[in-house]
């Protein structure tokens, strides 16, 4: 029986990312995914790396944290992911908007973070097809983006290159416990049997099946995205856009309501632009309890049109090329778990990224290198406290 340092559960870009920094390190990783890597929620997203829809404090420390490890990642990964780093613009609709992005602009800039309001003639300058009636925006220069799925493939690519075994296309169907409840081997669908110490659960939505083998219960939610992918056409907006009551779809912000119909109140839709290095575009993007569906509805694509036509008017005369809906694991608090459980010993949990998986994925793989191997890692974190905050024992 082959014997590995780690095995982790799940080929996204969670997966991935430990993959490299565990390999990186020297440990002897094996990756079981159950299909191709990326084929879940990894590949039916956005590659948005934002700071500029965290809260302030911990939740953007982090994110600021993981938009410099991707830099640095594309520097040293040799697959070419598509990285760009053009800021994002957040779309004003309301006085009432403004005074809430004025606080959350200061708040942030307090704390060293590279975000300032553009007033009417200025975001419409920046962004000369917008809508006449914006009458402001926040731009925030260091958010970023990638390809998602060329970044998973990169992140693999270099860490098969660190001796990665990979097992794409088989499943865990059990993970086998010893005599004091700490992990020792796990079955895979093949009746193959890898011996290990350590397990980490990169499952992402799939990721409470494989804490039901270990007799964990892990609240993570499948919360549903639908998007738009438009024709290849004429520039329209720059850089990454987006409407600033995103951050009310998201959070569910009780206190203030934006002025939309009540179709796009049910689906959660908040409209989110991204141009791609193709010269197409995508648009999202909507939030919604509906179980494992991944079908898009009729009614949620013409919401997302009709939210697009509301910021750009000549988004009207551009086609739609297809649309696909991928499944965001949701935790309640906004948080993702990396953690060690304590009653498993060796079994470790990191999912539950819910909108934020491409962007907090390089932080999530040096949290998990950390766990695993207690040495300091050069990144400007209070681990001890990270470590607490993302911890699965919050949930008890
Ligand atoms: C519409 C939409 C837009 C988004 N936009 C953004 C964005 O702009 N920026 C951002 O940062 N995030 C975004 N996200 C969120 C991001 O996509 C996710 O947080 C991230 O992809 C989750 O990655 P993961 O590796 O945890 O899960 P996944 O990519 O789903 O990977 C989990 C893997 O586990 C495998 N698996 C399951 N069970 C088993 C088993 N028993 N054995 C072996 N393998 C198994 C699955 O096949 C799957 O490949 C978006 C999500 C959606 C839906």
């Amino acid at each position: 029986m082959i014997n590995f340092d780690a095995v982790i559960v799940g080929g996204g870009v969670i997966g991935s990312c430990i993959s490299y920094y565990l390999t990186k390190v020297g440990l002897k990783v094996a990756l079981v995914e159950k299909k191709d890597i990326a084929s879940g929620t990894s590949s039916s997203c956005d590659g948005n790396i934002l700071i500029s829809d965290k809260k302030p404090g911990f939740d953007t420390d982090l994110a600021a944290i993981s938009q410099n490890l991707h830099k640095e990642l594309d520097q040293k990964l040799d697959y070419e992911f598509d990285y760009t780093q053009k800021g994002s613009l957040y779309l004003i609709e309301s006085n009432k908007e403004w005074s809430v992005a004025k606080q959350y602009v200061k708040e942030q800039t307090a704390n060293g973070y590279s975000m300032r309001m553009l007033d009417y003639d200025q975001v419409h300058n920046d962004e000369p097809l917008l809508a006449d009636d914006i009458i402001g925006g926040v731009e925030t220069e260091t958010d970023s983006a990638v390809y998602p799925m060329a970044f998973v493939y990169s992140l693999i690519d270099q860490a098969c290159k660190n001796g990665l075994k990979l097992y794409n296309y088989n499943s865990v169907v059990d993970v086998k416990l010893g005599t004091k409840g700490q992990v020792e081997s796990v079955l895979l669908l093949g009746g193959e049997k890898i011996k290990t110490d350590n397990v980490i659960n990169a499952a992402g939505v799939w990721a409470p099946e494989i804490g039901d083998m270990v007799g964990i219960d892990i609240p993570i939610r499948p919360r549903q995205g639908q998007i738009l992918v438009a024709e290849k056409t004429k520039q329209v907006g720059r850089r990454k856009i987006v409407e600033f009551g995103y951050m009310m779809a998201k959070f569910g912000g009780k206190n203030y309501k934006r002025n939309i119909n009540p179709v796009l109140e049910k689906h959660g839709i908040a409209f989110v632009y991204e141009p791609t290095a193709a010269d197409n575009f995508l648009i999202g993007s909507s939030r919604q309890f509906v179980g494992f569906n991944t079908k898009t509805s009729i009614e949620v694509i013409k919401g997302l049109a009709a939210r697009a036509i509301r910021f750009f008017p000549s988004m009207k005369d551009i086609n739609v090329i297809r649309s696909y809906a991928g499944l965001r694991p949701y935790v309640d608090d906004h948080f993702p778990i990396v953690s060690s459980v304590k009653s498993v010993p060796g079994f470790y949990i990191a999912a539950g990224h819910e909108g934020d998986g491409i962007g907090l994925a390089p932080v999530t793989g040096k949290l998990v290198e950390y766990l695993l191997t207690d040495k300091k890692l050069d990144i400007p974190l209070d681990l001890d406290y990270a470590i607490q905050r993302l911890s699965f024992n919050r949930f008890s």
